[in-house]
């Protein structure tokens, strides 16, 4: 160890004693050690995991055609709070106890899946734009569809333009559901209306954008909902190997008085069984029990399955990675290895761009867009300035919005752009306390301006690497 950090074994040996670690020239040191010592003298250090084991993020899924079998889609319901995510989410879920089903008791494990036609869907049961950002934040892809809920007496809200934007930022089909059309002042065509604005223009209107009039109080509509996700689901074609170790994401997590640290867990490769031994997160285990959502006890779970898993060590974190491997041993090493690399990812800075280092990625040739949220003080500044950014083009690179909008830099913005990585623009705006926090975190590029002419001219030159770099 001394001669890798370039220095004399006894130099070490006293700096140890001093951490309260008693050592010998000879000795090995564990890798946490190591950490501290480099951290000590200031030196940098990587730490190698042999690729063998390393398989645990970086897998491809290499499954031959025949291989793959259709799978359920995985949906996700957003929309304007008070537009009726939670009550829709409700009344899919009781549209379909039908016979076989019916006497299961509802669990709340963060997915369901409901059947129609004899097909499956899942739904993720945290309805919301932040908790899905969130997660995509830290790399967990698992919806493959958003349902766009839209109030047809109030129209298109502010979180309404969040959520489309969320979406596409996250490349997702879209469908909408007008809701509450049962009320004496729905106008559904007004919400047509206002979200050509945004890209999603009906069918009959020359579009290719679904949109269902649904009461989800009255639980009207359900099936032709149901229906059009089947619809969209078969034009995508979601597929997934079930012959295989599973692989998945962490949904929620928490520790059950009675039952220990318990997981909510959706299956997306392969498939889960009794007795498995796994990694989530950082943590380990062996499959005990599995629950689906209608409190059922499952000894297998194919692709797009929610199920809630006991067996862990600890408790994972939502949004975390899930995977099978073939003993316990092996999961124990990758779960400790993986605490490791995280501890280091979380000490080495910055791997989200910044306008100070753009220049470099564009190069890299890592980036062929600018990923740019927009937060103005009045509307009318906003599209200004979306304006002139959407006329830059340097090189082949061109500023793409994802999102923009009056008002604070909030938390949601600075998620979505953590999870796009991208760059946050305030104009005549800061960001809120949360939002200053959370940014900080997640070291995502926030940029304030008082002049049009300021940002663009800054955005420009960051795209030739001529920026002088802030101090
Ligand atoms: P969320 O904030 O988007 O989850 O909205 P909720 O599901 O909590 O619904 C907000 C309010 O709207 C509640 O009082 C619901 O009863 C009501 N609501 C939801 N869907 C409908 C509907 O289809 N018709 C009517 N009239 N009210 C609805």
């Amino acid at each position: 160890t001394a001669k890798l950090l370039h220095k004399d074994a006894s130099e070490v040996i006293k700096k140890l004693i001093f951490l309260g670690v008693m050592a010998t020239i000879n000795q090995e040191l564990d890798i946490d050690t190591i950490l501290l010592l480099a951290g000590e003298f200031g030196v940098e250090v990587e730490v190698k995991i042999p690729v063998e084991e390393d398989r645990f993020e970086t897998v491809e899924e290499n499954d031959t055609p025949e291989e793959l079998k259709e799978r359920p889609p995985v949906v996700t319901i957003m929309g304007h709070v008070d537009h009726g995510k939670t009550t829709l989410l409700d009344a899919i879920r009781s549209t379909n106890v039908t016979g076989g089903e019916a006497g299961g008791i509802t669990q709340h494990i963060g997915a369901y899946q409901v059947e129609i036609n004899n097909k499956k869907i899942t739904f993720l049961d945290t309805p919301g734009h932040e908790a899905f950002t969130a997660m995509r934040a830290r790399g967990a892809q698992v919806t493959d569809m958003t349902i766009i809920v839209v109030a047809a007496d109030d129209g298109v809200m502010p979180q309404t333009v969040e959520a489309i934007n969320h979406a596409k930022a996250a490349g997702l089909p879209i469908i909408v559901a007008v809701n509450k059309i049962d009320k004496p002042d729905a106008n559904p065509d007004k919400v047509k209306q206002e979200l050509t604005e945004y890209e999603l223009v009906p069918e009959e209107w020359g579009g290719d954008t679904i949109f269902v009039n649904v009461s989800a109080k009255q639980r009207m509509g359900m099936e032709d909902l149901l229906e059009m996700i089947l619809l969209v689901a078969e034009v995508n074609e979601y597929k997934a190997n079930p012959d295989k170790r599973a692989r998945g994401t962490v949904i929620e997590a928490e520790l059950d008085k009675g039952r220990g640290p318990v997981a909510r867990i959706l299956v997306q490769h392969g498939t889960l069984k009794v007795g498995d031994a796994f990694v989530a997160g950082n943590c380990f285990g062996r499959i005990r029990a599995m629950v689906n959502d209608k409190g059922r006890r499952l000894k297998e779970a194919g692709p797009s399955t929610p199920v809630e898993i006991t067996g862990l060590t600890e408790v994972p974190g939502a949004g975390d990675p899930f995977m099978v491997f073939e003993d316990e041993r092996k999961a124990r090493n990758i779960a400790d290895k993986r605490s490791i690399t995280h501890r280091q990812s979380e000490l080495n800075t910055n791997t989200r761009v910044t306008l100070d280092d753009l220049f470099q990625h564009i190069k890299d040739g890592e980036i062929k867009d600018l990923n740019v949220i927009i937060k103005g003080d009045v509307q009318g500044s906003v599209e200004a300035l979306k304006g002139s950014l959407n006329k830059i083009e340097v090189e082949g690179v061109r500023v793409k919005i994802l999102h923009s909008g009056a008002g604070a830099i909030t938390e949601s913005d600075i998620i979505l752009a953590a999870a796009s990585n991208a760059i946050v623009i305030g104009f005549n705006v800061r960001p809120d306390v949360q939002a200053k926090q959370t940014a900080e975190q997640e070291k995502v590029d926030i940029r304030l301006h008082r002049v049009i002419y300021n940002v663009i001219e800054e955005i420009e030159q960051a795209m030739k690497g001529m920026l002088d770099p802030e101090y």
